[in-house]
């Protein structure tokens, strides 16, 4: 099926896209944006693995892969109809936080072999470029020019983020919750105490902002979950998060948004630096 849309795509020409310039604020490193919209994700691709156990949904392929589609999906359409630049900054933060991380040296703790249960940095950030592009190529032209996501992907990315649209609509369908349906279940957000050093301003930024209070809240109402269920922050020695079946909680560590923080430092380089890999759709001059 692939060779085949290949072989009619050499003999049409590429059309001329009129949106292969990003916004300026799309390139613009900023670090309490960068902190907050990738605690935003973590949150989300979480809650997808919360969403997978808590309703029984069925997963074809990788769970980390379909938590972090449902981590996209849900992060792109909270906004709204707003799909400003500010919009799409957000969603580069998202997926620049995995170049940064493909890029980073890694103690071999960390590291990610591919023998795991989650995909390759590398994959994941190509993943979700692929998924901002297709969500509208024909204005999002900029965005496979600045990730440098190959033209081979990007051809069938509305395809992709399609597919991943539907799968949401899908779960909306069989577990939403009905208008008018009696309260159900809720999430309930819990801030232990913590000895975060440089990340307590940005944990007063976050609680100030109530963007998690706003997460759990909106998958409370969108969901009938089976059970009460926690998320939790907390300090846990390292820069992690998971959801908990047994613990029937989601939690996220505090220690990640100084990782994020910190890794915001070097994202002005990354954006300056060429492109990782050469896009064929982009002939930009
Ligand atoms: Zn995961």
């Amino acid at each position: 099926m692939q060779g085949l849309l290949c072989l009619t795509l050499l003999a049409t020409p590429v059309p001329l896209m009129s949106s292969d310039e990003p916004p300026p604020a799309a390139l613009r490193s900023d670090t309490a944006r960068f902190v907050a919209v990738n605690v935003e994700f973590t949150l989300l691709h979480e809650m997808g693995h919360l969403l997978i156990a808590e309703l029984g949904l069925p997963v074809l392929g990788r769970e980390e892969d379909a938590a972090d589609q449902l981590g996209f999906i849900s992060l792109f359409l909270s906004s709204g109809r707003q799909r400003d630049a500010g919009f799409y900054a957000k969603l580069l933060d998202v997926a620049d936080y995995w170049r940064l991380e493909w890029q980073r040296p890694k103690p071999a703790s960390e590291e990610v072999y591919v023998w795991g249960s989650h995909g390759l940095d590398a994959q994941r950030f190509y993943n979700l470029a692929c998924l901002i592009y297709g969500s509208d190529p024909d204005r999002l032209e900029w965005v496979p020019k600045v990730t440098g996501l190959p033209v081979e992907r990007a051809l069938y990315c509305d395809q992709e983020y399609a597919q991943v649209r539907k799968a949401l609509a899908w779960v909306e369908l069989q577990h939403g919750r009905r208008p008018g349906e009696a309260d159900g279940h809720v999430i309930r957000v819990v801030y232990e105490p913590t000895s975060l050093r440089s990340g307590q301003y940005l944990l007063e930024q976050l609680r100030r902002s109530g963007e998690v209070e706003a997460i759990a809240r909106r998958a409370s109402e969108t969901y009938r979950l089976p059970r009460d269920l926690v998320l939790r922050l907390a300090n846990c020695g390292a820069p992690d998060a998971w959801y908990s079946r047994t613990g029937a909680e989601l939690v996220l560590c505090y220690e990640r948004l100084e990782h994020f923080q910190t890794l915001a430092a070097q994202l002005p380089d990354l954006r300056q630096a060429k492109a990782p890999a050469r896009c064929a759709l982009c002939a930009s001059p």
